[in-house]
């Protein structure tokens, strides 16, 4: 499972950066959520959700001898990773990095986007639930 992103139907509103830092921190801070929404400044002006790609080769964990159907489970994670990630989707508050572990199987960000710009696809890989 991932989370796909249709950036063009995202209204802006943040609440999943909300729900996201309540349901892992227990309280309401986007500082502490795994997805981000960011303004296009180079672009076409428009916000846009940035989140985990759930990637078949993980470049975040490149060089590392780790557990990979592991670390997909954790919240947050070394810093050092989210200069690896190809994606900048890996965002860093007070020296960790946060990264989204799909709400153990239901993540709470895409119940929450009204518009439809976050959808779940199903996948071999990150098969969390
Ligand atoms: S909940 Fe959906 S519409 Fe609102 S900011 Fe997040 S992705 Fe965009
Ligand atoms: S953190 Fe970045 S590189 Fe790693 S799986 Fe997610 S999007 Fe891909």
């Amino acid at each position: 499972m991932k989370i796909k992103v249709f950036k063009e139907l995202c209204s802006g509103c943040r609440i999943c950066e909300m729900v996201c830092s309540l349901f892992h921190t227990g309280a309401i801070n986007p500082e502490r959520s795994a997805i981000r929404i960011r303004k296009n400044d180079l672009g076409n002006g428009l916000r846009e959700p940035i989140v985990c790609r759930g990637c078949g080769k993980m470049a975040c964990l490149e060089g590392e001898r780790t557990e990979e159907s592991q670390e997909v489970k954790k919240f947050t994670w070394d810093r050092k990773r989210a200069e690896k990630c190809t994606f900048g989707a890996l965002p860093v508050f007070q020296g960790e990095a946060y990264h989204c572990d799909l709400c153990g199987g239901n993540p709470r960000c895409v119940k929450v986007c009204t518009p439809g710009a976050l959808r779940i696809q199903h996948s071999k890989k990150r098969a969390v639930a």
